[in-house]
């Protein structure tokens, strides 16, 4: 590798993917210049298709009113199937292991209404450390639901003393202390803060072995990392798709529940009419019966607005194919951490790990003794990156529409506003 303009625009030039950047709309400056988008962590662009998926939805509403549930191009009563395919992919998930439906905290509440079964003695939630806010609040009103204080029901899995990455033997550890009494294990992957990605297989023998049930949060994985969530056996995951998965501002969330509990007839769930059997859901006259796939978890009959712009990103990630995608990640987040390591600053750390297997797209950037400042004057020089306090710059370099010269560009800058600090 090599810290230059000119070996940059080799590398792209070299990517057989270069060309899915067009497909997508940068924001601008005021002078018109597009900014380095560095943010697909936390809103990723928006594809130049999703207009015209949406509006055919629009036109489709105004000519059939409501045949279009029937009568559509894209029907909108089973509208969410045209998804489900494309996004078990993305997962590494059976097709009838995936449902897209409400949002990621929703979602995480109804698994843990089937999955989260505690008893007077086994009734503790390991989470990590740094778990993303949203989903702390959530198991702790969980546990405070079964009527247990998150003082003694809440455990964090935490990194050891002035280190960022959590290690799996401190996981084992608190297996092991807490053996009997763990119920669940809700692991972040990868990890929003400091872009950790977890090994979810070994994580999950590890809670298995101990009859704990395993879930994984993959708001920071879906279309990132490759999660193989049906090979690793989880018993759900979770996920947003307005991230890496690019459908647009608070958009619907994916939900993965294994093949092994479709069929269950024990586990309590909370139930709506669009997760009752297909053939008399209409009837209005029937006791439950749930659909005996993912589909099944369903409340309502979903925003088929939100749901055509993710049905456009999916075509563009079919398309891409995730294999290609991650290939290019690991060597565009690979180029991203030569370049930040060749600025030879002792105040810049790398937090995220170093192996590509232990990590996404996403580094996150330790800078000593910064504070907000310092992601204002990134803002001034161009780039939307995310900044998490104290003193972290979290920037995700997408393969589908980052480029090496974006990267390069982006460590230009960031060494010029250190530089006149
Ligand atoms: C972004 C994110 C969320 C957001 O949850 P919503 O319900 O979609 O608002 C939750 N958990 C994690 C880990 C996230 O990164």
């Amino acid at each position: 590798m090599e810290n230059s303009l000119s070996y940059a625009q080799e590398q792209d030039t070299l990517d057989p993917l270069r060309s899915y950047r067009e497909r997508f709309l940068f924001p601008k400056n005021e002078q018109g210049d597009p900014l380095l988008y560095f943010c697909g962590n936390s809103l990723g662009l928006q594809p130049k298709s999703t207009r015209e998926y949406v509006s055919k939805e629009l036109e489709d509403w105004a000519k059939y009113g409501v045949e279009g549930h029937t009568d559509a191009r894209h029907p909108w009563m089973p509208y969410h199937e045209f998804l489900t395919e494309q996004m078990a992919q993305i997962v590494g998930a059976k097709p009838e292991e995936v449902i897209i439906m409400n949002t990621l905290s929703v979602n995480l509440h109804l698994m843990m209404v089937s999955f989260y079964r505690p008893t007077s003695q086994c009734y503790k939630i390991i989470i990590e450390r740094d778990a993303f806010p949203s989903d702390k609040y959530a198991v702790e009103s969980q546990l405070q639901f079964h009527g247990h204080s998150p003082e003694d029901g809440l455990i964090l899995w935490e990194p050891p003393e002035g280190e960022e990455l959590c290690r799996f033997e401190d996981l084992e550890e608190l297996m092991k202390t807490h053996a009997d009494e763990v119920a669940l294990l809700l692991i972040g992957s990868t990890n929003y803060y400091s872009g950790q990605a977890f090994p979810l297989k070994k994580i999950t023998s590890l809670g298995h072995a101990q009859g704990a049930m395993v879930g994984f949060d993959l708001a920071h994985g879906a279309g990132n990392i490759q999660p193989d969530l049906h090979e690793v056996g989880a018993d759900f995951a979770i996920w947003c798709t307005y991230k890496y998965l690019n459908s647009g501002p608070g958009s619907l969330g994916g939900c993965f529940i294994h093949e092994r509990h479709l069929a269950r007839t024990d586990l309590p769930r909370f139930t709506g009419w669009w997760g009752h059997d297909k053939s008399t859901r209409f009837n209005m006259r029937h006791d439950f019966k749930p659909i005996p796939t993912a589909e099944g978890w369903q409340l309502s009959n979903p925003p088929i607005l939100s749901m055509a712009a993710i049905r456009a990103s999916l075509d563009i990630f079919a398309e891409a194919g995730m294999e290609a995608l991650r290939k290019k990640s690991v060597q565009l987040t690979g180029y991203l951490e030569f370049l930040l390591n060749s600025l030879n600053n002792q105040h810049v750390t790398i937090i995220t790990p170093r192996q590509p297997e232990a990590r996404g797209c996403q580094l996150s950037i330790q800078v000593q003794d910064a504070n907000r400042s310092l992601h204002e004057q990134l803002t001034d020089a161009g780039v939307i990156s995310d900044w998490r306090e104290p003193d972290v710059i979290r920037v995700a370099p997408t393969p589908l529409y980052n480029s090496f010269v974006d990267v390069f560009q982006f460590v230009d800058r960031l060494k010029k506003v250190l530089h006149e600090r």
